[in-house]
């Protein structure tokens, strides 16, 4: 694996593969990297040529300095789990060469994402999805894959990336890989590491609340009686904060209206763990016929 920290140096290594004829995939993160990145990575090794991935914590998409400052970061551990996936160009640049003009120019805010950013984490850190549409934006010019792989775990930032894709008339195809869990069913997360035991035994719940909000949705129960019951009963666990439970159309990330017809029914969560804040998200099975 190569190690670069200037998009210079990256930019011309990419072309050349591109003119040869080679795919390129890649895997934008933010580093403290977990088996959830990995197989993010592997696909990509599976499926194309090169494999890029990026470790950049941005600073644009945190709502908080608290959580920018004490947001998890282990590049040595990162490396070796990269090196042992397959991934051949590691991007860790810093703050300057991702942003050389500065972080206030932003082309992305001329973007309309409609319902995608008002909703769920859009409402709970406002300008949350500003920051991540900008770095994305930033990375696919620089890297300027074939595929994108992005983590079905973060099912909004998806939706917003997907329709920022469009948007721009860029020819990137985004690919999503489905969440990897702890054996309880927590979703892995750079954050569990800030979790204290106690908390992370507690943070085992919340996947089962997901679970139990689908299985009423599977047997006809009404969406927003399900979205109260599992934000309750998370009140009243130990430790677990929750902030919203939604289940909401896929394609609009607007509530679901009961019986209404959609592409993809998903409920999500955001829940605060005493000072972390984890979310996750599970897609409703069809009904069998
Ligand atoms: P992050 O470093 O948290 O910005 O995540 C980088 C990418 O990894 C995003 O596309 C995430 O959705 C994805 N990801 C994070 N956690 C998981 C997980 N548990 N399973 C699958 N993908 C994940």
């Amino acid at each position: 694996m190569q190690t670069f920290t200037t998009a210079a140096e990256l930019t011309g290594l990419l072309s050349a593969a591109r003119r040869r004829g080679q795919r390129i995939g890649f895997v934008p993160t933010m580093g403290a990297l977990h088996r959830g990145h990995a197989t993010l990575v592997r696909r990509s090794v599976e499926e194309q040529d090169l494999t890029v991935v990026s470790i950049f914590v941005n600073p644009t998409q945190f709502t908080e300095g608290a959580d920018l400052t004490a947001y998890p970061r282990t590049p040595e551990a990162d490396i070796a789990l990269l090196e042992a996936s397959g991934c051949h160009f590691l991007y860790m640049p810093g703050v300057e060469d991702v942003y050389p003009a500065g972080t206030a120019e932003r082309l992305t805010d001329r973007l309309e994402f409609g319902s995608l950013t008002t909703r769920m984490e859009g409402i709970q850190r406002p300008g949350h999805f500003g920051g991540v549409a900008q770095v994305v934006h930033r990375l696919l010019e620089i890297v300027d894959p074939h595929v994108l792989y992005l983590g079905q775990k973060d099912y909004q930032q998806v939706a917003v990336i997907r329709r920022m894709i469009e948007l721009i008339g860029s020819r990137v195809v985004v690919s999503t890989v489905p969440t990897v869990r702890e054996p309880d069913g927590l979703a892995l997360s750079s954050r569990n590491r800030l979790l204290q035991p106690e908390e992370r035994r507690a943070a085992g719940a919340i996947n089962g609340q997901l679970a139990a909000v689908v299985a009423g949705l599977q047997v006809g129960w009404p969406a927003r009686e399900l979205e109260r019951i599992a934000t309750a009963t998370m009140h009243q666990l130990p430790l677990l904060n929750p902030e919203y439970v939604e289940v909401f159309d896929g394609d609009t990330l607007l509530p679901y209206q009961d019986g209404d017809p959609v592409r993809e029914l998903v409920v999500a969560t955001a829940v605060r763990v005493g000072r972390v804040r984890l979310i996750d998200n599970r897609i409703v099975p069809p009904a069998q016929p």
